[in-house]
């Protein structure tokens, strides 16, 4: 049903560009083509973390241009359209992981933002990939405290930099199983690590890290 309603919206709002809000051509996806020049690759590498564990870790753009443009849009008008023109071009651009079955993890957003923005970019995101990919959305992760600062953050926590933690069955949904980790952006590449720690030292048979923009100097080498 909800599927449904997804693609009758779609029918009733033609698609606009995810960055400039003009409209898309017959063959446009996501982007006009003004816009879509500007979108820019990077290298896939891999991620370091502690005890020499490497995480395979991939963008699908720099961030700049048309795709700083359309993530600054669906903060701050979230927009279901933008999110499945988004995940569409993942989906697109990152074909379904060649393993078993396995499951994406949305790293989660401040609880914070959630209720301003009444949603969550990466688990939308993951969402809307599951589906394109088959695979189960899985969780498993949750911020710690409230907002942008330390408040609501054990002391122990503070001291070591933490931002995520476990979910209550997190640990017993990730045992074994593939996963991929999906952010919307990466910066310095901390909370993917932090996020790919918690999932491998809860059992997780493997991770692998991906987001829809990395901002320069890449996290990963
Ligand atoms: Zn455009």
């Amino acid at each position: 049903m909800k599927h449904l309603l997804e693609d009758l919206r779609s029918a009733a709002f033609p698609p606009r560009c995810g960055a400039c809000g003009g409209p898309l051509g017959a063959c446009e996806l996501g982007f006009c083509g003004a816009c879509a020049v500007t979108l820019l690759t990077p290298a896939p590498g891999l991620l370091r973390l502690a005890k020499g564990r490497l995480v395979a870790a991939r963008a699908l753009w720099l961030y700049g241009g048309a795709v700083r443009d359309a993530l600054v849009r669906m903060k701050h008008q979230p927009s279901p359209a933008v999110v499945a023109q988004l995940a569409e071009l993942l989906a697109l651009e990152c074909p379904t992981p060649p393993r078993p079955q396995g499951l994406l993890v949305p790293v989660p957003s401040l609880p914070l933002h959630w209720l301003t923005r009444g949603f969550s970019p990466p688990q939308e995101l993951a969402r809307r990939l599951s589906r394109c990919w088959g695979w189960k959305l899985a969780p498993a992760l949750a911020m710690r405290g409230l907002g942008h600062g330390q408040a609501g953050r054990g002391g122990a926590a503070r001291r070591r930099g933490q931002r995520l933690r476990l979910k209550g069955a997190g640990a017993r949904q990730v045992e074994g199983r593939h996963l991929v980790l999906l952010d919307d952006v990466a910066t310095t590449g901390a909370t993917l690590r932090e996020g790919a720690t918690l999932l491998l030292d809860a059992g997780a048979a493997s991770v692998q890290a991906l987001v829809l923009a990395v901002v320069e100097p890449l996290p990963w080498r």
